[in-house]
């Protein structure tokens, strides 16, 4: 089943959900960035965390996590599109841990420290930023507390990455649960209800359950209706011309200094580990073009 992620509205029960299916785009993700198994399980939820609240965010916008910790992993960076667009990166991709209570010790590997969030508005208008304590490290219960305390947004968050003994990534997926601002206060305890009665969101994938089933089930009683279904994926806005414009933005005295060194230069995207190569003649063709200053051509 490709990834995607599907959206409900219970509206007389003042309540909405968003429920996604990731392993495509974690899988693709741990083999862009070569990520050891705990260190795939931290990224691939935040990827899907990513998802779940860009698919909460206005056509255009976008949506941006970072959680920075004090312990090996360091910091997890991940931003998506409502459109169903996500990219990321943990900045030591080999850290793995010995599991703790039987699973990935993605708490451990990411520590004491903070969530920042920012919201994005289309036209890269001013950015909506909240920035919380990590309540545990383990991305789902973080993103919660986020939207408790800074968005004021009574949520209930699960995500779950199931890594196979080869290191590859055998489910992923997640779900947002949210009350609506006048809904009834008895209503989260009847989420939290449903969501503790449910198997765990990665069983939940492995059983080949979709999106629109994991909401089904998590809202069981709730009259909801499934409002869309969207496909998500792994992408990048990195291209060729974004790097030739960061190559021209180091100036022409370092280009010179580049193509007399080294005669070529080797980018990479941060975000997706796309490598781009600039050899000799590419890197003279923008130190032409980014013009020359009389005197200063050799
Ligand atoms: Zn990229």
């Amino acid at each position: 089943m490709a990834d995607h992620l599907a959206r409900t509205l219970a509206a007389e029960a003042g309540v909405r959900g968003l429920a996604a299916v990731t392993t495509e785009l974690v899988e693709e993700a741990r083999r862009r960035h070569g990520t050891f198994p705990t260190a795939t399980a931290a990224l691939g939820r935040a990827l899907t965390a990513a998802l779940l609240l860009g698919g909460l965010a206005k056509d255009g916008a976008r949506v941006s996590l970072e959680f920075s910790g004090d312990g090996p992993l360091g910091s997890i960076l991940v931003d998506a599109t409502p459109d169903g667009d996500v990219r990321g990166y943990v900045s030591r991709p080999r850290t793995d841990l010995p599991p703790r209570a039987g699973k990935l010790d993605v708490g451990g590997a990411l520590g004491r420290g903070l969530l920042c969030v920012l919201r994005i508005p289309p036209g890269e208008a001013v950015p909506y930023r909240g920035i919380v304590p990590l309540v545990s490290g383990e991305i789902a219960s973080d993103v919660a507390s986020y939207l408790v305390d800074s968005e004021q947004t009574p949520s209930v968050v699960g995500i779950g990455v199931f890594v196979n003994p080869d290191g590859s990534v055998g489910a992923a997926g997640g779900y947002l649960l949210q009350t609506l601002p006048d809904a009834d206060a008895c209503i989260i305890d009847r989420l939290e209800r449903n969501v503790s009665a449910s198997e765990p969101p990665t069983e939940l994938v492995r059983r080949g359950l979709g999106a629109g089933d994991i909401l089904g089930t998590l809202l069981a009683g709730f009259p909801a209706r499934v409002l869309e279904e969207r496909v998500v994926r792994f992408r990048c806005r990195c291209n060729r011309a974004r790097v030739e414009a960061a190559v021209v933005a180091m100036g022409r005295a370092e280009m010179q200094d580049l193509l007399t060194t080294e005669r070529r230069t080797e980018l990479v995207c941060e975000f997706c580990g796309e490598r781009y190569l600039l050899d000799e003649a590419e890197l003279r063709a923008l130190l032409d073009a980014a013009g020359a200053t009389p005197g200063e051509r050799s």
